[in-house]
């Protein structure tokens, strides 16, 4: 695979989007730094790759999606607001665009997926790209990762109607931060909850669209 693709022409788009997502609200640098690293063309069929810098949610086969960048931001930004982040769970591998995000910004990702061709495709590439503390799992994400829990944060990438306890139960309770969109095809918000002990404090962040969080797993 050519990783230059499209070389210094989608370093300077990717510039734009950085200016862009800044002018939108982002404010974390370590987000944009990110963003501006990261080859967002590659995570797509070709067809699709020039339209990779533009600030949209792109489709990645099996009726899934790449998340827009804004949002991209705006969650990894909600993710880290508190510091330092050492074990994420993202449940929703898809492409794998998120995951390199995180993988840049965390010490170790582990990544739940329940398409099988999704998360090898991800997998592959992520290889390709040198990325190292990535750790894959092919599975319904509703119910976390328990055996590697519990996660300084969790991240989710498709909504479901309510959220998992799992999910709530697999936080860190010192500080454990849950950025999960939630509710059904007409009304979705993104919410952060974070962890102390026993209790568990929701705030809104914004109103958002993502694929539904579907049960079972696709071999
Ligand atoms: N973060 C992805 C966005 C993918 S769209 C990216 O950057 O490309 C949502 C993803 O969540 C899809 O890949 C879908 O298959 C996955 N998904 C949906 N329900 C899931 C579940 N219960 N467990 C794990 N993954 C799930």
């Amino acid at each position: 695979m050519d990783l230059d693709g499209i070389g210094m022409t989608s370093r300077r788009t990717r510039d734009r989007l950085v200016n862009r997502l800044r002018d939108q609200g982002i404010r974390s640098d370590p987000v944009l730094g990110a963003i501006q690293n990261v080859p967002r063309h590659l995570f797509l069929e070709e067809a699709l790759s020039h339209r990779a810098y533009e600030d949209t949610a792109l489709p990645i086969g099996f009726n899934q999606t790449l998340s827009q960048p804004y949002i991209v931001a705006r969650m990894t930004e909600a993710l880290l607001a508190a510091g330092h982040l050492k074990k994420v769970l993202e449940i929703g591998t898809g492409s794998g665009y998120q995951t390199l995000i995180l993988s840049e910004l965390v010490d170790r990702v582990y990544s739940v997926e329940r398409i099988a061709a999704l998360q090898d495709r991800a997998r592959k590439l992520l290889r390709k790209l040198s990325v190292r503390n990535v750790q894959y799992h092919l599975s319904d994400g509703g119910y976390g990762w328990s055996m590697m829990g519990p996660f300084d944060g969790i991240i989710v990438t498709a909504a479901p109607e309510k959220v998992p306890e799992d999910l709530l139960s697999q936080l860190s309770p010192r500080g454990g931060r849950l950025v999960i969109p939630v509710g059904d095809s007409k009304h979705q918000e993104l919410l952060l909850i974070v962890r102390e002990g026993g209790s568990y404090r929701r705030e809104r962040l914004e109103p958002v669209r993502f694929v539904p969080l579907l049960n079972g797993t696709v071999r």
